[in-house]
């Protein structure tokens, strides 16, 4: 666990640009960080046992399976960053939340 004296120096180091960009980023998010990593985690799975087909099946499967709501919405996101299919979804969304 980070001291909250670390925490604050942090947030000031930030620049204020980077502190909006940042909650801009937050409210765009169109499902919890948390469900954006169990989903890189699966993929990260999937993938490493069966590689890309350069469809994002992988990740349509797993929003059906966890029946996340407005999954439709979540692709267009995910595609607006970058991840046209499962592997994109991994190479160039996961680093975005780092
Ligand atoms: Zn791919």
């Amino acid at each position: 666990m980070p001291s909250k004296a670390g925490k604050e120096r942090r947030k000031q180091l930030l620049a204020p640009l980077q502190q909006e960009a940042a909650a801009a980023f937050e409210k765009g998010l169109p499902m919890s960080r948390e469900q954006f990593h169990q989903l890189f985690d699966h993929l990260d799975e999937a993938l490493g046992a069966h590689g890309c087909d350069h469809t994002p099946g992988w990740t349509l499967r797993y929003l059906a399976a966890e029946r996340v709501e407005q999954s439709e919405v979540v692709m267009a996101w995910l595609a607006e960053h970058g991840g046209h299919c499962d592997c994109e979804i991994l190479a160039n969304v996961e680093e975005l939340f780092e």
